[in-house]
């Protein structure tokens, strides 16, 4: 299993190198910061239930830093059987990342959510674009954020490959 996903002397030299990476992550991190004020005055049951992609049929979309982010340090955990995120701990009750989660993690709520009668959209809507231009500065040329599976399964194969002889 890797323990990170990036080889830091190469991107430290390429453009877009170790210290810009850590400039984006950081704003990332100020960006997560914000959203979870934002929805301080709400609470849910963490039963973890929206963490079970397959059965919701949802996911968090991620820009490329905050993919970067939660992959920084860690083990690419394997892909679960029971179709749930793969950050999820073996019991599949509660996320083991949940400090870098992704911000769709920190803003989607279920029909459950207890709090305000209105969901902070607005402050959303401006972190998502603090968000995308974070992104684009990392690489211009990634328009969309993608699922987290399709990121995870991308990191799985490209792992996959550097050890087949
Ligand atoms: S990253 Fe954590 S909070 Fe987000 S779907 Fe996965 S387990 Fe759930």
């Amino acid at each position: 299993m890797r323990t990170r996903d990036w080889d830091e002397d190469e991107d430290s030299r390429a453009p877009g190198g170790t210290r810009e990476k850590e400039r984006a992550l950081k704003e990332v991190r100020t960006i997560y910061r914000q959203a979870d004020a934002a929805y301080v005055p709400f609470s849910c049951s963490a039963s973890g239930e929206c963490c079970q992609l397959a059965t919701t049929g949802r996911q968090p979309w991620l820009w490329l830093p905050e993919w970067e982010l939660l992959t920084k340090g860690r083990p690419l955990p394997p892909p679960r059987a029971d179709g749930g995120c793969p950050y999820l701990d073996a019991a599949g009750k509660r996320c083991t990342v949940y400090a870098d989660r992704p911000f769709g993690c920190r803003t989607f709520f279920c029909e459950r959510i207890r709090g305000p009668a209105r969901q902070p959209a607005e402050t959303v809507g401006v972190l998502l674009e603090r968000l995308e231009r974070v992104s684009q500065s990392r690489d211009a040329t990634l328009k969309a954020p993608r699922p987290l599976l399709e990121w995870h399964a991308e990191a799985i194969a490209s792992a996959a490959s550097r050890q087949t002889p």
